[in-house]
Parts: C-alpha cells; sequence; structure tokens
C-alpha cells in the first residue's frame, strides 16, 4: 500500500513520517528566537529613523545628549532582571557605553 515513507526523525532518529516525529515537530522561527543583534540593528534603525545620529546621554553619568554617527544599543533591565531587550533599552554612543560597561562608578574616587 503507497503511503509516505519513513524516515528517521532528523533530532532522535526515531522513524517518523517526513522527517520529523511528533515529538520534534519542525518550528518556525519566532521574534523571540532573533538574537539580540537583529533587535538591536532594528533598534538602531527606528532610532535613526525617529531621533537621527544621537546618543541619547546618560544624566547620571555627566554625559548629555550629542549628536555621532556611532550609536550602540544598551540595556537598561538586564536579562537577569527579567528585563528583554525590547522593553529596556536607550541607545547610547559606543564610548558611553563602553564606559557603562566596566561597572566603574565616576564617583567612587579614593581618600573621596
Ligand atoms: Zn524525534
Ligand atoms: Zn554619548
Amino acid at each position: 500500500m503507497p503511503s509516505h515513507p519513513a524516515r528517521p526523525c532528523v533530532v532522535c532518529g526515531r522513524l517518523a513520517t517526513g522527517g520529523r516525529c511528533p515529538a520534534h515537530p519542525y518550528r518556525k522561527p519566532g521574534p523571540r528566537d532573533y538574537p539580540d543583534e537583529r533587535a538591536r540593528r532594528l533598534i538602531l534603525e527606528q532610532w535613526r529613523d525617529q531621533v537621527g545620529n544621537i546618543c541619547a546621554g546618560i544624566p547620571d553619568r555627566d554625559h548629555p545628549p550629542h549628536p555621532t554617527p556611532d550609536l550602540t544599543v544598551h540595556h537598561l533591565n538586564p536579562r537577569a532582571h527579567g528585563g528583554t531587550l525590547q522593553d529596556g533599552w536607550t541607545v547610547i554612543c559606543r564610548s558611553l557605553n563602553a564606559q557603562l560597561g566596566t561597572g566603574h562608578t565616576p564617583g567612587d574616587t579614593p581618600g573621596g
């Protein structure tokens, strides 16, 4: 009797029709699966569209907004705290982002 040829599931190797068993169906990548890099690029595109080549600045860091083409996306809510890139970010210049990445606090001067 003609039927779909059974092939091993590409994930677990069990025989299945269509190359995948019911336990491992093909899953289309959704927005949540996009790597951060793609999300960052979209954010930067929108930012340049709506705001322009402007570093948003961070007043706490004595860093007011200024024009620059060297922009990068900075997380305000790290994922460790349950945040996502989409719900907590700002667009700042690369040098400011590098400063923030060190975790160094400028007010922490020795002999204060
Ligand atoms: Zn399988
Ligand atoms: Zn800046």
